[in-house]
């Protein structure tokens, strides 16, 4: 494999993840035995989850669980609410947190799940009820050492609140290692809410000192200012960097010296959305992702950096908030135009480090102080940062390239160990 390789064809996050293995497993000589195994999810589960709705009608959405690996440890990854859920992409969201766990070294697998609804057009108390209708569902497959959910897209720490307790009622004793992303005074780690995207701006400012670019000479865009872009941007804007566009669903803005992360947050508290913030000019969405800044930081969903548009991203550094927000065509357009693309195993990954030491914090039921988090967090995160840059440079590999091999022979490593059984 080389950074030159033709790109498979990709149609979607599943297809996409599995022409990133394929690569990873021709770089390393893999065996076709092995490398079907982990093209395949070891488990899954497809669960209907029934919900009274307010109005006392019945509506009935489809639920999933997929476990991709276990050979590193439990299986671990979020819980996505959105009406795209679809067992193929929870399937390759999965595969791709086996990467991620084995790339940042915690001593997980890889699972996700979802639910195919819009949280928005839902009350408290129905999410309540399809959050632990759906926890019912999957009880048997999840639990502290067996497969561990964390908040994704369209869920958050009360999300995680209510598996918490309907696991724990089944269990007869509260159990507050079976999730993570849990509120602090149910047993949440401290910087844990922020810590993706704390990750996210540790990485983007050693993107940008690997290019010689000091971070005050810097700019960003970050598309999405949800549980990843809010904070990324906040942390960018502190480093220094000027935050000149952002974007949610509902649309997008611009400020040529930059946008003011904590004037943003208050209007976005007040209304809901970035849309009408007096501080910066209207966007056009499209445009955000082709902005003329340094670092672009996807940090919305999957499949926005496309063949289309790649042609004209201007950002010399992409760092990827999101899971598989690059397709694999625009991955290589990108690498051919020389932009540094650092690949969401790698650059999301300090949420799953901070849940890892929430799930050793609940085992250990001692708390850490968060300055602690914080350093552990930039650690790994560090570590992780450069066994990517070395592999890179030594194989001639993209980042993502070598992220995807790195992870790859660690969860071979512990198969080939443990041995196949019987
Ligand atoms: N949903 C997050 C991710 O995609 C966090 C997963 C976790 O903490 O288990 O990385």
């Amino acid at each position: 494999m080389n950074a030159q390789e033709q790109p498979v064809e990709s149609t979607s996050p599943l297809t996409d993840a599995l022409a990133q293995l394929a690569s990873a497993v021709k770089h390393l000589g893999i065996s076709p035995g092995v490398h079907q195994m982990l093209a395949q999810p070891r488990r899954e589960l497809m669960v209907s989850v029934p919900l009274r709705r307010d109005d006392g009608s019945i509506a009935v959405y489809s639920g999933y669980r997929v476990q991709h690996n276990f050979s590193r440890g439990p299986a671990k990854g979020g819980l996505r609410y959105s009406p795209s859920v679809d067992i193929d992409e929870v399937r390759a969201l999965a595969m791709w947190m086996t990467w991620k766990c084995a790339l940042v070294d915690v001593p997980y697998g890889g699972a996700k799940g979802g639910v195919a609804f819009d949280p928005r057009d839902h009350s408290d108390s129905e999410l309540e009820r399809v959050t632990r209708r759906y926890t019912a569902e999957i009880l048997p497959i999840i639990g502290p050492d067996v497969d561990i959910p964390a908040p994704d897209m369209g869920t958050n720490e009360q999300t995680m609140a209510w598996i918490m307790d309907t696991y724990s009622s089944s269990q007869g004793h509260t159990v507050p290692g079976v999730v993570t992303g849990k509120p602090i005074s149910l047993g949440g780690s401290l910087g844990r809410a922020s810590a993706t995207s704390r990750g996210v701006s540790h990485i983007a400012l050693m993107a940008l000192a690997s290019r010689g670019i000091d971070p005050t000479n810097a700019s960003a865009a970050v598309q999405g200012f949800g549980k990843v872009g809010r904070d990324a941007a906040r942390f960018l804007a502190e480093a220094g960097v000027a935050v000149k566009a952002i974007s949610d669903v509902d649309g997008a803005i611009y400020a040529a010296g930059g946008i003011s992360i904590t004037a943003l947050s208050a209007h976005v508290d007040a209304t809901g959305s970035v849309v009408g913030f007096d501080g910066a000019e209207e966007l056009e969405p499209a445009d955000l992702l082709t902005a003329d800044v340094d670092v672009l930081v996807p940090a919305a969903t999957e499949g926005v950096i496309t063949g289309d548009n790649a042609h004209d991203i201007r950002a010399s550094i992409v760092v990827e908030g999101a899971n598989g927000p690059t397709t694999n065509e625009a991955d290589m357009i990108l690498h051919e135009r020389g932009v540094l693309v650092v690949p969401d195993i790698l650059a999301n990954a300090g949420g799953v480090v901070v849940s890892y030491f929430e799930w050793v914090q609940a085992n250990q039921a001692y708390q850490w102080r968060e300055s602690e988090v914080n350093e552990r967090l930039e650690e790994r995160m560090t570590r992780a940062w450069h066994s990517v840059i070395e592999y890179a440079g030594a194989h001639k590999l993209t980042y993502r390239q070598a992220a995807t091999a790195l992870s790859v022979k660690r969860v071979v490593e512990a198969h080939e160990l443990r041995g196949l059984y019987p």
